[in-house]
């Protein structure tokens, strides 16, 4: 429901926190944070209230200065830690909101154990998938993203690549956030409001590849477009 990412230069996990909490507003049943640490990527995920997941985080911190987190709205599996994002398979991490329609077909072609009843575990087995053809990050999630219908928006993370976020908008807004020397991505400006006021909206089928040194947007057909920044203040 709610989505967070960034690759910034301080400990991730309390930015993330609180940018949940500026997306509480959005309804949600779960909520979910993964890190990459020294190029290791791990993840937390609580049912109920955020207060559950910071909780959990100090008694199990997740250190790491880039990462992707999520409030999740159930609508694939009940509300429940397995089911809660980030979503894993492999060196993959992603959170998404939205729903992927032709999720039971991407399983039965999948196949094997599924950890969750989420359609957003397809998206992260269908992306590791890809790596293990010896695929980069980058043409693994726009690969991926092809084979996705339904409307929805994406943030991947990928295990040894704490300098990469890849974004995708298909039917729900995601925004990118530019700071000095960080990046963000947001489902929208209140969850980016006190990091940065200059914002990029993804446009329907875009996909970016976001790093520390800026943000590469490509249409649905794959080539580089250009999106305007604009500067949207939110008080937070
Ligand atoms: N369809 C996904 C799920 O049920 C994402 C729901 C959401 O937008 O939070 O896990």
């Amino acid at each position: 429901c709610g989505i967070i990412g960034i690759l910034g230069d301080h400990q991730a996990a309390p930015i993330m926190v609180d940018a949940l909490r500026r997306l509480e507003y959005r309804g949600y049943d779960s909520a979910g944070i993964a890190t990459i640490d020294g190029g290791v990527l791990d993840r937390r995920r609580a049912v109920g209230k955020l207060v559950n997941l910071a909780d959990l985080l100090v008694t199990d911190p997740l250190p790491g200065f880039a990462g992707i987190g999520h409030t999740r709205w159930a609508t694939h599996g009940v509300p429940s830690v397995a089911n809660a994002h980030p979503q894993k398979a492999g060196r993959v991490a992603v959170v998404h909101n939205g729903i992927i329609e032709n999720f039971r077909e991407l399983r039965a072609e999948l196949g094997g154990e599924w950890e969750s009843e989420t359609d957003t575990e397809t998206v992260a087995r269908l992306c590791e998938g890809f790596l293990d053809c010896g695929m980069d990050p980058k043409e693994a999630a726009f690969a991926t993203i092809d084979r996705l219908r339904g409307a929805y928006a994406l943030c991947f993370l990928f295990d040894g690549e704490p300098d990469l976020l890849i974004a995708a908008r298909a039917g729900s807004p995601l925004a990118i956030g530019h700071g000095e020397g960080q990046m963000y991505v947001g489902s929208d400006a209140i969850a980016l409001g006190p990091l940065t006021d200059r914002l990029t909206y993804l446009e329907e089928g875009d996909r970016a590849v976001v790093t520390r040194a800026g943000a590469q947007v490509f249409d649905a057909e794959g080539r580089q477009t250009h999106r305007e920044m604009r500067r949207i203040r939110i008080d937070a």
